[in-house]
């Protein structure tokens, strides 16, 4: 069960917006989670804002970055197995993941890569949203079928606003 908090996720935008971030793009993305089921908001592709809201690369990390700050989003690091991309392993900090992952399926131990095999998933801030249980990373239920490229921990990592942050 998840309940969206209306006025905190006005709040939060309000607060984006004050950093810099578009008009347009504040008020689209209101619809967007308010509009939006609250279980989809739990965790989404990056690059479904990207899309929604026509934003380019530099956009879209500069709302990541707004967005984490001001406690609208809540970044999740996802570690898929690159043989089946079965989701092993979802943590909050990238400190947190360990150097070697384990696929039960595969029955194959790999290690980490940036690169690839670590993505990132984005939800709305549990300030916004009231969850009666714990999130958990890389639950993304169309997550095999979501046709959008992943956003990768290597991208996201080497745009300098997010290493100052
Ligand atoms: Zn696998």
């Amino acid at each position: 069960m998840v309940i969206l908090n209306i006025n905190r996720l006005k709040n939060a935008l309000a607060h984006i917006y004050m950093d810099g971030v578009g008009k347009k793009d504040v008020q689209h993305m209101y619809r967007l989670f308010k509009n939006e089921s609250p279980n989809n908001a739990t965790s989404f592709n990056p690059n479904m804002l990207a899309d929604t809201l026509h934003l380019s690369r530099e956009q879209l990390f500069n709302i990541i970055v707004r967005g984490l700050v001001h406690e609208l989003l809540e970044m999740h690091w996802v570690v898929n197995c690159h043989h089946c991309a079965a989701i092993v392993n979802g943590v909050r900090a990238l400190q947190e993941l360990s150097d070697a992952n384990y696929c039960q399926r595969c029955q194959v131990r790999f290690d980490n890569f940036a690169d690839h095999n670590i993505i990132v998933e984005l939800s709305l801030h549990p300030q916004i949203l009231n969850r009666s249980e714990p999130h958990k990373a890389g639950n993304r239920h169309d997550y095999q079928h979501d046709n959008r490229p992943p956003l990768t921990a290597l991208e996201l990592s080497g745009y300098p606003q997010f290493r100052e942050k």
